[in-house]
């Protein structure tokens, strides 16, 4: 771990530049088109892979980056490009993360790379945790894991909601109750593999936003998979639940959850989304506030226009700051005690709903319309102070942590 810097090294800096070429000259071109369709841009995504920027060995080098700038900076880039499409070629980090963070090596080596395919047949991974009735309140899940001992088996039944890529991927992973008695604690993870029987797509939503991205119920009938599914193995799992019920009966410290380690991950990470779309609007209205000119002279002349563009630059390069030190901080392996994960998803997804507000309201009527690309962008911003957490969940996160 080398000492903190906001300057990104000769490699970083090649890195961004390739994923904006990407973004300026694939993404944004095709971003109306697949926002229209709300589908998923298969030939997009297979273009990415072709090129390396989907594929494990793309995310694995940007998650391990010791600097910890690897993915924000990559998220920004691609989101800049377009939300929607770029959730549709990052959504499969999202279950890799959880493989990550709670799988045993062998896990990661057997299920990571069949979550993304290769360029010729690329797939994708969803991450189902939230349901119908538990969205914030994670406790109140429902899907129920039980195992079939004599079988060596789990056996899944729930629904799932709001998944990305769910029912289209090829490798699911669920949260699932395996102790109701523990509420969050008595959660785990599961790896669902390619074709396994019992498992449906539900009811496909159609969005006000990231609409090129597929977001979907999951339903789970009897559906069973082997022991060695379970993300970090039955001991880790029996011996995480016994601290549990100990900790339970004595009122001790809480216990982290599978789902929650992967939620602090990538809080960050939705941040620098966010700073990507805001930044690109910010462009947008930039560039539009120089060249349109009212009674005379271009608007950006107006102290009205200019300072409301100073503010979104400002709160713009205040957001990618909280996410790079979370990012930083999670890398150099330094825990959130005042919630700086939460703060930078918080903030970043607050800015962007503001920021591109303010750029359809600087294109005026051009703004309002389709043929300029700030309406898609706010319609697309709205997503961020959903999920991985509501921005009404991350204030209690951080409320928390300062009030201990
Ligand atoms: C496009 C999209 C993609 C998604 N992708 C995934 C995915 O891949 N995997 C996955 O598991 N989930 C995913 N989600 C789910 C997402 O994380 C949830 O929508 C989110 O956690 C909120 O849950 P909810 O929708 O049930 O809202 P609710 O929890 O019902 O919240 C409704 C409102 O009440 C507020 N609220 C709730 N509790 C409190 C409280 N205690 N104090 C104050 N305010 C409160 C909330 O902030 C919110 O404003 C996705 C959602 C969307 C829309």
């Amino acid at each position: 771990m080398g000492e903190f810097t906001l300057e990104l090294n000769e490699d970083q800096k090649q890195v961004r530049d390739w994923l904006h070429g990407f973004a300026a000259d694939v993404m944004r071109p095709a971003a109306a088109e697949w926002d229209e369709r709300e589908e998923t841009p298969w030939p997009i995504i297979q273009e990415a892979a072709k090129l390396g920027i989907y594929s494990l060995d793309f995310y694995a080098q940007q998650f391990f980056d010791p600097t910890g700038l690897g993915i924000p900076m990559a998220m920004e880039e691609l989101f800049w490009g377009d939300a929607g499409i770029a959730l549709s070629i990052v959504g499969t980090g999202l279950a890799a993360v959880g493989v990550l963070a709670n799988g045993t090596e062998e896990q990661i080596g057997t299920w990571v790379p069949q979550m993304y395919g290769d360029a010729n047949d690329v797939k994708v991974a969803a991450f189902c945790s939230s349901e119908p009735d538990a969205g914030s309140d994670v406790a109140s899940m429902r899907t129920r894991a039980v195992y079939d001992e004599a079988k060596d088996e789990w056996v899944l039944n729930g629904t799932k909601t709001w998944a990305t890529n769910g029912g289209i991927a090829n490798v699911h992973v669920v949260v699932a109750v395996v102790d109701a008695e523990l509420g969050s604690k008595g959660h785990a993870s599961f790896i669902v593999p390619p074709n396994t029987p019992g498992l449906s797509q539900g009811q496909k939503f159609q969005k006000h936003g990231i609409r090129a991205s597929h977001t979907a119920e999951v339903v789970l009938e009897d559906v069973r998979v082997p022991g060695s599914c379970l993300l970090g193995g039955k001991d880790k799992l029996d011996e995480r639940l016994a601290r549990a019920r100990e900790k339970a009966k004595t009122g001790g410290e809480r216990v982290k959850n599978a789902a929650m380690a992967t939620f602090e991950a990538s809080r960050p990470a939705v941040g620098a989304m966010a700073v990507g779309t805001a930044r690109a609007a910010y462009e947008v209205a930039l560039d539009y506030a120089k060249t349109r000119v009212q009674f005379g002279r271009p608007i950006i002349e107006n102290q009205g226009v200019a300072f409301q563009l100073a503010d979104m630059a400002t709160q713009i390069d205040a957001a990618r700051l909280l996410v790079w030190r979370a990012s930083w901080m999670a890398t150099a392996g330094k825990p959130f005690t005042a919630a700086e994960g939460s703060m930078s998803k918080l903030y970043a997804s607050e800015v962007a709903k503001k920021v591109t507000a303010q750029a359809i309201q600087i294109l005026g009527g051009n703004g309002y319309t389709r043929e300029y690309p700030v309406e898609r962008m706010h319609r697309d911003a709205a997503i961020y102070t959903i999920f991985e957490g509501t921005s009404e969940i991350q204030r209690m996160v951080i409320s928390r942590a300062i009030a201990k």
